[in-house]
This record gives C-alpha cells, structure tokens and sequence, in this order.
C-alpha cells in the first residue's frame, strides 16, 4: 500500500478535536469559527506538501496538485467538514483527509497525471445550522442565488448572508463560486457508509450505485368515532385498525422488493382517548429506492390498497405525496475502474445505494460522479460513537489513489 495509513489516522484525530462538545462529539457548524479553524489546520496539511490552497466565494475549500498543462480538466475529490450537533468525527471529514492523504501521496510519488486533481471540502452540507444543507456543492455548480442565500438564518437570528461576512466571504461574489463544467473530469467522494450492510458483508468499503430517491406519503383516514365500551365490534368504523391493516400491508410489500425500505415515522390519533374509538388517523410513509419507476408503482400500489382496505372498513381515505427527491445514479465509467481497482486489490465489491443524501447528488448534474463507502461501526452517524478503523480508511484512500491514476490511463 502507498498510502500513508498513520498519516491519515493522524490528521483524522486532529481534525476531531476542533469543535469538541463536552458530551464528547463535534459541533463543527457552516460558517463558525470552528469551521474555520478546520480549513486552517487543512490549510497546514497542503501546505507541507507544497500544494496551492484557495477558497471560493461560497467558502469552499479547495487544495490543487496540477497537471503538467495549465489548461488541463479538473478531477475533484473529497466531501464536506461540516457537522451537525453533537455529531461524529468521520462523516464528511473522512472524504476531505482521505483527499488530501491521496493528494500528499501523488506529490510524494511525482505522479504526472493529464488532469489537475483538487481536493474540496464544501460547506454547508449538513445543514445543521441554518436547516439548509448542500449549499456549497450547490453555488458550486451554479444552482444557488444570492435569494436563496437570504431565506435561511440560524436558531439565534443570525442571517446566513451575516455568518459569511462574518466569516470573511462575500455573499455578493456568490456566482463566481460556479465552475465551467466544461473544465470538469468528475467527482469522487468517499463516505462512511452510516449503515450496517458492508459491517454484515465484512466488507472494509463498498461501490455506492447511486443516492436514493425518495417518496413521502402522508395518508389520512377518517372513520367514525365512539364509546370503546358501547359500540359492538362489527358496528365499527376504526381507522387506527384500518391504518395497522395497511402499514402492514406496506411492510410486506417493500420486504419484497430488493433493496427498497419504508418507514412510518409519523402517526397522529384523534381525539386521543384510552376509552374512545378513534375518528381520524393520518400517518406518514417514507420511501426510497435507486429506481424512481419502482417508486412511483409502489406509490400506486399502496394507493390502491388504501382504498380497498378503507372501502371494506367503510373509512374515507386520502393520500397525498407531500415530497418528492429523484434517484441519482454513480457513473458506470467511473464504477467500473472503482470496480476493477477493487478487484485488482482482492477486496470484495460489495455495491449498495446510499440511502443518506451527499454532495455527490448535486455534483451528478453537472459531472460524472463516483462513490466509495467506508464501512461504519454498528452503522452508527451523527453521533459521537460514529467510528471507522484506520486500515479501512486506508484501503478507502488506496481504491481512491488507484482508481485516479487508472483514470489517467483511459
Ligand atoms: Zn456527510
């Protein structure tokens, strides 16, 4: 292996120790302080290596080991190193240090490569301070405007568009954040995977095929209300029993199907009482795939099988799709040279869709874009316990570096 596995380790330990809480996570919020503490000690790191290091107007991070020819495509890696409150060490920062780790090794090794390859940590991924979330990635591809800047301010009233000139960044430059697609090669990012499947695979990474996309379906079920006590069994109209009827029914359904979850998270019961038949249920489905096709027929099925199963029971039913997010695909030229460097290294290729959203997502839209998940103690995230060993972030980075020097060669 060329990567340097202490080295990684090591700036992993030291990022984890900015935005320390005191029950023992990180709270390393968009635009704070201790953000900003974070890109200086990235800053440190390129720097040893003689690397270039420059911000964009959006307050990305970005460091540059160059091609020979100035006008060369760029090849991005990397994530983010934003948390949410309390979270964990490894979601986010562990793609940026894998970058850079991989970043120090190309310079070490003299690796002459016809593309320029930059490391990135966006900002605002998480979206924990200003309930937003990929604002980075998204000015970087163009799509966010200086309006949409003004919707969001922080739980203390302080506006973003504030946060940022407080930061140093001038929200008023926000559109030279956009790069020319036209100058990209792709997007690699490397994730802890925030899931059990490559833990159950005994699997240290894994080939991600594409983000989820995602259905919310709320349901509302209106019956008949009365006395529990009084009102015989076959007299009833309940839509609480309707609405178990039916939550099963969706369980079975989506056991079904390879790779789909659904989740009732939401469930609300009226009036309420221990000795009253209820009159009014609503609950919540949440529902991803890869596939929106099989989305949108396993909407239609549970639609269908609502107004059966209400029919029977004589309830009123109404489901509504309340949120709609489309699947995103990896692109199959970059998973397979992830795929055969794997191969090459006689690690299994475990692939799996990413249930959680990534930068990755926004930068589909404007090029191709590859995933590696990193397996993840117990699949815990946005936690302190968040925890990923040394030697799989190492093999992490090694599929990395390998896949970027094949790259090189098509
Ligand atoms: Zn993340």
């Amino acid at each position: 292996m060329i990567i340097n596995c202490e080295r990684l380790w090591k700036m992993i330990q030291q990022l984890g120790e900015i935005g320390r809480t005191e029950q023992g996570g990180l709270t390393r919020l968009a635009f704070s302080k201790e953000e900003q503490e974070a890109k200086q000690l990235l800053r440190t790191y390129l720097e040893a290596a003689h690397l270039t290091v420059y911000e964009d107007a959006m307050g990305n991070f970005f460091g540059r080991y160059p091609a020979e020819a100035a006008e060369a495509e760029t090849l991005l890696i990397g994530s983010h190193i934003d948390t949410v409150f309390n979270g964990g060490k490894f979601d986010g920062a562990a793609g940026v240090l894998i970058g850079i780790e991989v970043l120090r090794t190309l310079a070490e090794q003299n690796v002459t490569l016809p593309f320029h390859v930059e490391v990135v940590a966006f900002t605002d991924e998480e979206g924990a301070r200003f309930s937003s979330g990929m604002l980075g990635s998204q000015a970087f591809i163009g799509q966010l405007t200086q309006t949409d800047l003004e919707k969001y301010s922080d739980q203390a009233g302080i506006p973003l568009v504030d946060a940022m000139i407080n930061q140093g960044y001038q929200p008023i430059q926000l559109a030279k954040a956009k790069r020319d697609p036209e100058k990209l090669k792709g997007y690699l990012e490397v994730h802890i995977e925030q899931g059990k499947v490559l833990e159950e695979a005994n699997a240290p990474v894994g080939l991600v095929t594409g983000i989820v996309g995602l259905r919310w379906l709320k349901i509302n079920l209106k019956g008949e209300a009365g006395h529990a006590g009084t009102t015989p069994m076959h007299l009833r109209k309940d839509p609480l029993a309707c609405a178990a009827e039916l939550i099963t029914f969706i369980e079975a359904l989506i056991k079904r199907e390879n790779q789909a979850v659904a989740t009732v998270g939401q469930l609300s019961v009226k009036p309420g009482g221990i000795n009253v038949i209820p009159a009014e249920v609503e609950f919540t489905v949440d529902l991803r795939d890869l596939s929106d096709q099989k989305l949108d027929r396993l909407v239609t099925e549970i639609e269908k099988k609502a107004e059966r199963i209400a029919e029977k029971r004589g309830i009123a039913t109404e489901l509504n799709v309340i949120e709609i997010s489309k699947a995103v695909h990896t692109t199959t030229t970059v998973t397979e040279l992830m795929e055969t460097v794997m191969n090459e290294q006689q690690l299994p290729c475990i692939k799996l869709p990413s249930g959680a959203g990534h930068d990755a997502m926004i930068l589909a839209q404007v090029t191709p874009i590859g995933m590696i998940f990193v397996r993840t103690k117990e699949g815990i995230s946005h936690h302190p316990a968040e925890f990923a060993t040394a030697d799989d972030l190492a093999i992490a980075a090694q599929v990395l570096y390998d896949t970027i020097i094949k790259m090189a060669c098509y």
